[in-house]
């Protein structure tokens, strides 16, 4: 089967709609500058009947492919032949019931459910898109590889480029990141290169780095890189016995995610393959909600794909203006120039979606709760469960709907995080180790 002629790339401007061949590596369109979307000619593809039909693969799971959470669903994101397709048993994750913290927040019991993404090969969700990514840079020849990152995407992109025979560069600001993301990227092989600046500035070097050197970009700017990340819809939606939820809820960064579940939901609708798009909330750190203040203050809509980008032209001068630096314990999502924010809109559109920002206090405790129900997740993650009590105060979400929130990266991520908040007493949900004298009567007294 010839995959080129089922893929190709277009631009999400409607002004504009060029379209490219899948085989180019492009990750801006050439011809005004926006972002652009991988497109399939559906007719050309034998994608299932119904949904429940992907459930077949669990029989043939001795079949890489048919093992892949991501693979498994390839007819909806069919851009590269099977002998390209690079995979290390990413999106083994688990849609876990959290009955318990549902009933701490207020909620039917039977509502609340985790996504868990922490469970993938390198932590964190990014290997559901690394996967695709690296597949097609194998399809297009490429040698080497490159990313900005807060963390995840470096640890997650090394491992990958590890697994395809491809180089692989990391640019890391000097802002936060967590160890044990920096501990993948150098321990898989990766060329760690530290920028004097943040994540803003990496993410604007290494886009000039890649045009320069013709290095395969692996950001979410990536189209490619964003189809893997739909099937962590289809998985919550299988984990649902393929209902859709009522809600999805996710932490909101450089916006590839959100950006990739409302596309998901667009061409599951249109497919006929789900009779309703869930509503989408995106989640941002207080100190970090560019998306939020874009939205929900200034009034930016998708509009049709006619965004006002003045509006967005006039922040960003402000961020300048004043040399904002975003500043959050989350991250992975300390980033105030989302590069997929158009994406997103559209997303939100798509889903009638929601969009507020949470404290760092906020965050922590309510990674704290979620850590007390088993399952634990970094900072960014718990923005979910954090942004959810909001929406349930204020009446948004019902304490009914069927909510799922991704909780994209590990616990053990972020060890920093989890000890400080810990460690102090006074934390509403803190947890301290207690003192005791090495003897074994004080020690017997204390277990009592
Ligand atoms: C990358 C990342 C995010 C942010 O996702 P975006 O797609 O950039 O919005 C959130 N949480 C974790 C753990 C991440 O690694
Ligand atoms: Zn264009």
């Amino acid at each position: 089967m010839d995959t080129k002629d089922q893929a190709f790339q277009q631009c999400i401007n409607p002004q504009c709609r060029s379209e490219f061949d899948s085989r180019q590596v492009l990750f801006k369109c050439p011809q005004c500058g926006d972002l652009l979307d991988v497109r399939y000619n559906w007719e050309a593809i034998e994608v299932p009947k119904k949904l429940s039909d992907f459930a077949n693969r669990w029989t043939t799971r001795s079949n890489r492919l048919d093992f892949s959470g991501v693979w498994r669903f390839r007819e909806l994101i069919s851009f590269c032949a099977d002998e390209h397709k690079v995979s290390v048993g990413e999106g083994q994750t688990l849609l876990q019931p959290a009955c318990g913290l549902a009933q701490d927040l207020g909620m039917n019991p039977r509502s609340l459910f985790l996504q868990y993404e922490g469970m993938n090969p390198s932590g964190s969700f990014k290997d559901n898109g690394m996967t695709a990514a690296f597949s097609h840079a194998s399809m297009v020849g490429a040698s080497a590889s490159a990313c900005a990152s807060t963390g995840n995407t470096s640890a997650s992109m090394a491992l990958y480029a590890h697994s395809s025979n491809i180089k692989a560069t990391v640019f890391i600001g000097e802002g936060k990141i967590a160890y044990g993301k920096l501990s993948q990227a150098m321990d898989y092989g990766g060329h760690t290169i530290q920028v004097a600046g943040d994540f803003d500035d990496c993410m604007r070097q290494v886009q000039d780095v890649c045009t320069e050197l013709k290095i395969y970009l692996v950001n979410s700017l990536n189209p490619f890189r964003l189809e893997g990340q739909k099937t962590i819809m289809l998985r919550i939606i299988e984990g649902l016995g393929w209902e859709v939820p009522d809600w999805i809820i996710v932490p909101g960064g450089n916006l590839g995610n959100s950006s990739s579940f409302g596309k998901a939901f667009a061409e599951l609708k249109a497919l006929g393959l789900i009779d309703r798009v869930p509503r989408l909330a995106v989640i941002n750190a207080t100190g970090a909600n560019t998306l939020t203040e874009l939205v929900n203050d200034k009034g930016l809509r998708w509009n049709n794909g006619d965004v006002d980008q003045q509006v967005i032209d006039a922040y960003y001068a402000n961020l300048d203006a004043t040399h904002y630096r975003a500043d959050t314990i989350a991250s992975a999502i300390e980033i105030s120039r989302p590069v997929n924010l158009k994406k997103c809109l559209r997303a939100l559109d798509v889903c009638d979606g929601v969009v507020l920002d949470v404290t760092d206090e906020e965050i922590l405790d309510a990674k704290a709760q979620i850590g007390a129900y088993g399952l634990g997740c970094e900072p960014a993650s718990a923005a979910t469960i954090a942004g959810l009590k909001h929406l349930l105060a204020e009446g948004t979400i019902d304490k009914d709907a069927r909510t799922a929130c991704v909780l994209t990266g590990h616990l053990l991520k972020d060890p920093d995080a989890t000890v400080n908040y810990h460690s102090k007493m006074g934390r509403e949900f803190s947890n301290p180790p207690v003192q005791v004298e090495n003897d074994l009567q004080k020690i017997i007294a204390l277990m009592k």
